[in-house]
This record gives structure tokens, sequence and C-alpha cells, in this order.
């Protein structure tokens, strides 16, 4: 199985090797995908988990018997209309018409209740105006 999380540690729990365990004792792959710590020396780790699903699960278990917070990833597709350039690329490649052309006057436009985050739409872009976020709490940035 592959799953794509958040871990949010306190300042104790950053200065444990936390991801060594992970590999060593759970057999998992761990791809860090996005990783801060603030001056309090709390942080999180954007990170993509993939491993057989005992261990996984025995892996989650060890996360939380140490307090670590973990919760599934939320992404969401952000669409930059300033930077957007209007070359008409990106709704073809939209399976939902979240990224749409109005036919009447020929503008892209984005509706953010139609993405189902496919990823689709982010390589075909010449000038980066879609782009994906994690979305991370408030408290730990
Ligand atoms: S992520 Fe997928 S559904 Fe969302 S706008 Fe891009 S192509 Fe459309
Ligand atoms: S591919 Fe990028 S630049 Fe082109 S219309 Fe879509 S968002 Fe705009």
């Amino acid at each position: 199985m592959k799953e794509r999380i958040v871990c949010y540690f306190s300042a104790a729990q950053s200065e444990q090797p936390i991801i060594y365990r992970l590999v060593k004792d759970y057999d998992l792959v761990i791809n860090i995908l996005k990783a801060d710590i603030n001056p309090q020396k709390e942080g999180y780790l954007v990170v993509e988990v993939e491993g057989e699903r005992d261990k996984y699960k025995q892996g989650a278990d060890f996360l939380k018997n140490l307090g670590v917070i973990v919760e599934p990833l939320s992404e969401t597709v952000v669409w930059h209309e300033e930077i957007c350039i209007q070359c008409g690329a990106c709704p073809s490649f939209c399976p939902t018409e979240a990224l749409f052309i109005d036919r009447e006057t020929m503008e892209v436009s984005f509706d953010n209740s139609k993405c189902v985050v496919c990823g689709m739409c982010l390589e075909c872009c010449p000038t980066r105006a879609i782009q994906l976020h994690f979305e991370i709490k408030e408290a730990v940035r």
C-alpha cells in the first residue's frame, strides 16, 4: 500500500530518528515531499509511505505511541489567474471540467468545487499557474 500522510512533531519528537526507525524496523519506503520546523522546534513532515499493509499499520502505531500526530494528506489545486497567459492547454487535460474555457469569451477559468486533485493539469502549464498545495495546520507553520 502507498499513502501520503502529514506527521506533526513536538520539539522532543523532532530530535528522534523516527524516519530511520520506520525504514529499519518496519521495512517502509519513505519519500519526504515537504518538511518544516518552526523556531520552537515543532515541525511537520509530508511523506509518502509505501510498504506491506501490516507493516504500515505497525509503523502507524509506532508513531501514535510516540505521540506523533498523523493525518491523511489534504491537497488542493490552486489556479493563479494573475500568471495564467490563457494559452488554453489545461482544459483538455482536465477530466472534470474544473478547468474550462468560456465559449463566449474564450477565457480559461477554474472551478475549485469540481477539482478532484487528479494532477493531470499540473505538468501542462507553461507558466506554472496551476499548483498543488498541501494543507498544513497553521499552528506549526
Ligand atoms: S487536478 Fe485534475 S480535476 Fe483538478 S483541475 Fe487539474 S486536471 Fe482538473
Ligand atoms: S495551461 Fe496554464 S497558462 Fe495555459 S490556460 Fe491553463 S493555467 Fe493558463
